[in-house]
């Protein structure tokens, strides 16, 4: 059960976000290392001053001109995304007509199935690697974390991680997709081997996606072509990190 945090309070934002963790936990949506990357993740959002700072707009455009780009492109989403931000995944999906998929470090039937319903509840219409969808298994990963859906990462030419997990991105990206992260942690191995790093809360990115995708289906290809050529993941990182050292100098 979710426990009422009054709006006058002042973190009443961050410990809201934080109650839905809690209740995608006792849901059995969210894993007990979900928890603790929340955690983690919690201590670089207040490092950048929890706002999306530019390099988190700077990438976001250019992740809007790949997804606008792909032939294949897929979501993919963990507990942790269906906890936090199930109504904007969805949307994000409708903008741009790639298919969900989840994705799970810590695959078990219950979280499947339970995550499998907590987003058909806010109106998932198909999703991908789990229920009855046919799945393969991709060579690079070990485990369960191998599995992946037929129609959806194994062939897409352009996966959304969020929040991944950094031996996952590695083996995406040996796989040849082209991978989007979202990851408030700049030092993180998802953030430094995936294409295009997305340094912010996940709760402020997509829907901030979905406004970008509206706007940029204007483009030409020529024009979304050049923004993803024009972009540097290791520049951007480097902006993030300055911006945090910038920002610890000024408070101390
Ligand atoms: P890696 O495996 O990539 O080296 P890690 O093991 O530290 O990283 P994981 O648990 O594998 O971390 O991945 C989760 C990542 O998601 C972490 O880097 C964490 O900072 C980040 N994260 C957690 N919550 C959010 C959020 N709400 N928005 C964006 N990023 C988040
Ligand atoms: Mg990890």
């Amino acid at each position: 059960m979710l426990i009422e945090v009054p709006d006058s309070h002042p973190r009443a934002l961050s410990l809201h976000i934080r109650e839905k963790l809690i209740d995608g936990f006792d849901k059995g949506l969210v894993a007990k290392a979900g928890l603790i990357a929340h955690g983690r993740g919690e201590c670089f959002d207040y490092l950048i001053g929890e706002k999306t700072q530019s390099f988190a707009e700077y990438a976001t455009e250019a992740a809007c001109a790949m997804l606008l780009l792909a032939e294949h492109p897929v979501l993919s989403i963990n507990g942790n995304v269906a906890a936090l931000c199930p109504e904007d995944v969805i949307e994000l999906s409708k903008v741009t007509h790639a298919p969900l998929e989840i994705n799970l470090f810590y695959r078990t039937k219950e979280r499947e199935d339970a995550l499998l319903h907590h987003m058909q509840d806010y109106g998932a219409q198909e999703i991908l690697g789990v229920g009855d969808d046919e799945t393969v298994q991709i060579e690079e990963l070990q485990s369960k974390r191998r599995i992946v859906s037929k129609k959806g990462i194994f062939i897409a030419d352009v996966v959304f991680v969020p929040l991944e997990d950094g031996d996952r991105t590695e083996a995406l990206v040996a796989s040849g997709k082209k991978v989007i992260t979202v990851d408030l942690n700049p030092l993180s191995r998802t953030a430094q081997k995936a294409q295009i790093t997305i340094v912010d809360n996940i709760v402020r990115t997509v829907p901030f996606m979905t406004k970008k995708i509206i706007e940029m289906k204007k483009y030409s290809t020529q024009k979304l072509q050049e923004i993803c050529d024009n972009f540097d993941n290791q520049h951007t990182l480097k902006m993030a990190l300055q911006f945090i050292q910038q920002r610890l100098r000024e408070l101390s």
